[in-house]
């Protein structure tokens, strides 16, 4: 049986651009079957990795007869490692499961990752996560970490066998790869792109291993961005991420999620779409441009964010690879 690899080592022994890919847990109370059609038909595509998506829990406020309001937790997306285990036991997957600062204390975080380690998990994107909806800014946990570098950190420490209770005795050592967080356009809430770029230094000096990027549907702001990295220090694999646009709306909804730019030329075709189906299409159309100029620069690999459905993320890999 093939062994599961380090996304390092899978890069350091590539001959060509590799393909990969991310997937969110279904909604609670839907059934695997929702991964399963989505991942199964990319699985002949061999990808190097498959991501999966951590979704922290939520507080809604509940109105009351009384008229008070009554404050409701809700994960609206839980199954993550059940995920990721599954993906690794039926279909052999190099799973990189996320992992959060956001609703973890250290010693949670800890657990966490040592579930990950028993169930032979080699990689993490270690990440903070965004704020929670109900709040206006990034809450850590009153033990938890504040920032992605912590957490990077504290996955590194358990990898020389540095656990939090430093009078444990024969502790193991874990072996994980760490994938951090990059963007090409800045991050929402960094002051500028020279301290963004400090920030992503940082956490690569902390032990990451490469970078994925935010999404982005202007190559030049990818090949910008790499280039800025390689003259501030920065010498990992930086992967491009790439999520095809599926319906119209994502015209206001991506630029105000991910603080992104779309290219004029997008807009105006987009624009002219008579519907969602014309638009999933011109999508396709526009990820395959953007991925075949991605192969001619030999980018390292092309990740592709599904959402959940890959319909066009399947024709995107039927033309590229
Ligand atoms: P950080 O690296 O902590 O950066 C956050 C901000 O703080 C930046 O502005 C940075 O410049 C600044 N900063 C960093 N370090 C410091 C420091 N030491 N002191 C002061 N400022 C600092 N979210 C989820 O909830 N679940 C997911 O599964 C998920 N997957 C993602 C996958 C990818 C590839 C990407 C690009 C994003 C993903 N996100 C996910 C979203 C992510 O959580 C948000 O973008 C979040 O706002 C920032 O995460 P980060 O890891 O980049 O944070």
């Amino acid at each position: 049986m093939q062994e599961f690899k380090s996304v390092t080592e899978k890069l350091s022994t590539a001959t060509k651009t590799l393909f990969s890919f991310e997937i969110l847990p279904p909604l609670k109370g839907q059934h695997f079957e929702h991964i399963q059609q989505a991942v199964e038909p990319l699985m002949t595509f061999d990808p190097a990795f498959v991501n999966v998506t951590y979704h922290q829990e939520e507080f809604e406020y509940k109105p009351l007869p009384n008229g008070l309001l009554k404050k409701k937790t809700v994960r609206k997306r839980p199954g993550t490692v059940g995920i990721a285990a599954a993906l690794m036991y039926r279909y052999h997957a190099n799973v990189v499961p996320h992992i959060i600062c956001g609703g973890f204390t250290r010693e949670e975080t800890e657990n966490a990752l040592i579930d990950l380690h028993f169930l032979g998990v080699k990689n993490l994107l270690a990440i903070r996560g965004d704020a929670q909806a109900s709040m206006k800014y990034f809450q850590a946990e009153p033990e938890g970490h504040s920032n992605a570098i912590d957490l990077v950190k504290q996955i590194n420490a358990l990898n020389q066998g540095q656990y939090l209770d430093e009078e444990l005795l024969n502790s193991t050592p874990t072996d994980f790869c760490i994938g951090v967080a990059g963007y090409p356009e800045k991050h929402a809430e960094s002051p500028n792109l020279q301290s963004d770029l400090q920030h992503l230094k940082e956490k690569v000096a902390a032990g990451a291993g490469y970078i994925v990027t935010q999404m982005f549907y202007d190559n030049q702001k990818y090949f910008d961005f790499v280039k800025r990295c390689r003259a501030a220090g920065i010498a990992v694999p930086i992967i491009p991420g790439l999520k095809p646009i599926s319906v119209l709306s994502h015209l206001q909804i991506l630029p105000q999620s991910f603080h992104i730019d779309l290219p004029e030329a997008l807009v105006k075709d987009l624009k002219k779409c008579a519907d969602n189906k014309a638009v999933r299409q011109l999508g396709v159309e526009w990820a395959i441009a953007q991925s075949k100029e991605l192969i001619a620069q030999n980018v390292p690999v092309i990740h592709y964010y599904t959402m959940g459905r890959s319909d066009n993320v399947l024709k995107i890999a039927q033309a590229v690879f």
